[in-house]
């Protein structure tokens, strides 16, 4: 007997770091004030067909669909917002006095099994409803990085967009369209067949062509009516005012239609091209389109397996912070225990009087994270000199900067 493709056993000797991952996260999200919500796995299939959109990849190809015994069209869920949108119109859920929902659980999509991508694979995901301040867009994005950070994960880069709403981005998606005609020819096959019903992908197509092609489309900054400017670039000034350093990406689209205004990405390199940890977005047209009332939504998923290899990755670490200490025990020592007051990490003060080079020897062979070089000079100008061994980049730093940068890190 063999395990279908794609599918794999979560054995017992791995379900430590699922309990482990589960338990942050639901900590985590519970003290921004979610509550976790359980719908099934499987529902009517226009659920998906209506809420995720009949021209996206997922529903096009991917989808688990079939009959079931009464000749009903039924779908194993593909992601989880459409399914929580479903129960929350069912079960008048606009009645509770919170609307932050959260959900951890199985999804499916038949896709071609690779490294990294499974066809039944897990996410975890939040839903917030009746909120249209840009201020809650901006809150998800911290809370996902501070939940990331507390899962050890690191070196993320957040990419933001803003993709309009249902009144400017028609007018939009026919320039692309104009514009993506006029270099059909040039185009990948998906392409050519996403250039009708989904002329917005091709934003994202990974193809070289594509990019290259797509690097002089209109753009939508330049189509977006005053209400979706004003409030991604309020969206904006939030995310600076919590000191979360952004990238805007204008081909940042997203695989799926429902979302409008504000989109995002939390993206690492550490992955190769399957660095996307976590992305979501607004979308204030969905509720109404899956038959509730008009009612402005925002949400995002993270896929376990990811955020599980993330983990794993920073765990093989055995040591954050490495002080490399040229004959200046007192000046390492203060910057050691300051460390560890303020970010809970584990750091190595080195007291043998070794040469910097066979200090730099042995923070390898420790596995740690960060060096930081204190001797004489650094002393009297009160700064570090600090080595990132993951991509071997090595900067001074005024020690207040440092320190501040150091608790910002970890949050
Ligand atoms: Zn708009
Ligand atoms: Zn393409």
């Amino acid at each position: 007997m063999e395990i279908l493709r794609g599918f794999k056993d979560i054995l017992p000797t791995d379900i430590a770091k699922w309990h482990r991952l589960e338990n942050i996260a639901r900590d985590v999200l519970s003290s921004f004030g979610f509550k976790e919500i359980r719908t099934p796995i499987l529902e009517k299939t226009s659920v998906f067909a209506r809420g995720v959109g009949e021209a996206t990849d997922i529903v096009e190809k991917e989808m688990y669909t079939f009959l079931d015994k009464s000749n009903e069209s039924v779908t194993l869920r593909p992601e989880g917002t459409a399914g929580v949108v479903r129960s929350y119109i069912d079960n008048h859920l606009e009645n509770l006095p919170y609307k932050k929902l959260y959900y951890i659980g199985p999804m499916f999509r038949y896709e071609r099994p690779q490294k990294g991508r499974l066809r039944q694979f897990h996410q975890i995901g939040v839903e917030v409803f009746g909120i249209s301040n840009p201020s809650i867009d901006a809150e998800i994005v911290y809370m996902d990085m501070f939940m990331l950070k507390k899962l050890g994960i690191e070196n993320l880069r957040v990419e933001i967009n803003n993709i309009g709403c249902d009144r400017c981005r028609p007018k939009y998606i026919n320039q692309l369209k104009d514009y993506f005609t006029s270099h059909k020819d040039k185009l990948c096959e998906d392409c050519k067949r996403r250039l009708d019903k989904n002329p917005l992908r091709i934003l994202d197509c990974k193809n070289k062509n594509c990019k290259a092609i797509s690097k002089d489309a209109p753009k939508i900054t330049e189509f977006a009516c005053d209400n979706c400017k004003t409030h991604y670039k309020s969206v904006k000034e939030k995310l600076t005012l919590l000191n979360i350093d952004f990238i805007e990406n204008p081909h940042l689209v997203r695989g799926l239609d429902y979302y409008t205004k504000f989109v995002f990405e939390i993206i690492t390199d550490k992955l190769g091209a399957q660095g996307t940890v976590s992305a979501g977005g607004r979308y204030d047209g969905l509720i109404e389109q899956l038959g509730g009332k008009e009612t402005p939504g925002i949400g995002f998923a993270s896929g376990c397996e990811r955020l599980i290899e993330l983990m794993e990755e920073e765990n093989k670490k055995q040591f954050d912070y490495y002080i490399a200490n040229l004959d200046s025990d007192d000046y390492a020592m203060k910057i050691a225990l300051k460390l560890i007051e303020s970010t809970n990490k584990r750091v190595y003060i080195e007291y043998e009087k070794r040469s910097l080079k066979s200090m730099m020897k042995k923070a390898d062979k420790m596995n740690v994270s960060f060096v930081i070089i204190v001797g004489e000079n650094e002393k009297n100008n009160n700064t570090v000199v600090v080595k990132d061994m993951a991509n071997s980049t090595q900067e001074e730093y005024n020690l207040k900067t440092f320190l501040d940068n150091e608790v910002k890190r970890w949050l």
